[in-house]
């Protein structure tokens, strides 16, 4: 059976919900160009393989940001490109700063603590400060289970945050392959690729996903969805483009609510199995009611608070929507 010769709702209803196994690129395009008149059926169906394959719990995350800005690459939907003229200016937090933050993170329920730096890859003096700020944190006799995202990694690199405790890793591979050159130009694809099966190989939980609305074609999400499926991580982000003053991309246009729910639950029909995890841009794109159905068509993850340079929504009014949806928060000692 394919997608050509039946309706693909039927397909995914067989091929996803029953047996577990994620569409392919053919049929992930023959969802994304489902109309509107479908759309209710499709985000249920992602529901109904949430629950399925993932269960009701839901993951939520904090970030922090402990270098900001002036990063020598140029991705071009990123405000901390030190290339663009975007108003964001080059920071540092500090070691008391992660601690503090990472106690509030904790504090919200959250289980996971993720670490960001924007840079092309961490230099001695950024592992370091990770290493003390990971110290610290547990000093503090906080618990949370540590993420980073910290660029392009060596071998070397890797090993050492393994020996640091960091149960997950993110880095993310933003775009289809064919679209990445249009994005980015002084780091390629394939170098992305690379740090994530270090990443995997060591033993480090992968966490991977992308941006939706960079000027890349439907074909081309439907690519991106099967590639990320491809490598298979433990934690899809899904992003919505916001279009950052100073950028290549400041006059994109924010992707329309009802074509951001389609790409999720088509990423959902992708991969059953990993957490999808709403990051940046939701607000934006999909507003309070949007949220609330992309909780109800396939999401099950969360980034709380604030994100690197956009303020997010309050921590409480997330966790009263999760609430109102009972749907629980992940327990720390069911992570474990
Ligand atoms: S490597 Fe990261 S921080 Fe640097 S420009 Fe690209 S997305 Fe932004």
């Amino acid at each position: 059976m394919t997608a050509v010769d039946t309706d693909i709702l039927a397909v995914a209803r067989e091929q996803v919900l029953e047996r577990g196994e994620g569409l392919g690129q053919e049929q992930l395009l023959a969802v994304l160009l489902l109309g509107d008149d479908r759309l209710e059926e499709l985000l249920q169906l992602a529901h109904e393989v949430r629950m399925r394959w993932c269960g009701p719990e839901v993951e939520v995350e904090g970030i922090v940001s402990l270098k900001t800005g002036g990063c020598p690459e140029d991705c071009h939907f990123c405000s901390q490109s030190g290339r663009f003229p975007s108003p964001v200016r080059s920071a540092w937090l500090d070691v008391p700063g992660l601690v503090r933050s990472a106690r509030e993170t904790r504090d919200t329920g959250a289980t996971e603590f993720c670490i960001v730096a924007a840079v092309r890859g961490p230099d001695a003096r950024l592992l370091s400060q990770v290493r003390e700020g990971i110290k610290a944190i547990r000093e503090d006799g906080n618990d949370i289970q540590i993420a980073c995202s910290l660029g392009m990694l060596t071998q070397e690199q890797v090993d050492e945050l393994v020996a640091m405790g960091v149960h997950r890793y993110n880095h993310n591979l933003e775009t289809a392959r064919s679209h990445f050159p249009n994005v980015v130009t002084t780091h390629t694809w394939e170098e992305r690729w690379e740090t994530l099966r270090m990443i995997r190989a060591a033993g480090m939980e992968v966490c991977c996903g992308g941006i939706i609305g960079m000027g890349e074609s439907v074909e081309q999400r439907a690519e991106f969805a099967a590639q990320l499926a491809e490598l298979g991580p433990d934690e899809c982000t899904m992003n919505f483009l916001i279009p950052q003053p100073g950028t290549p991309y400041e006059q994109y246009e924010i992707v329309e609510g009802r074509d951001a729910l389609r790409t999720v639950a088509a990423f959902r029909l992708a991969m059953p199995r990993p957490l999808l995890r709403f990051s940046g841009g939701r607000e934006l794109t999909f507003g309070d009611l949007g949220t609330k159905q992309g909780m109800l068509g396939g999401i099950n993850a969360i980034i709380v608070g604030n994100y690197l340079t956009n303020l997010g929504r309050p921590a409480a009014q997330d966790l009263e929507m999760l609430d109102d949806l009972k749907m629980p928060v992940k327990a720390l000692n069911q992570s474990l």
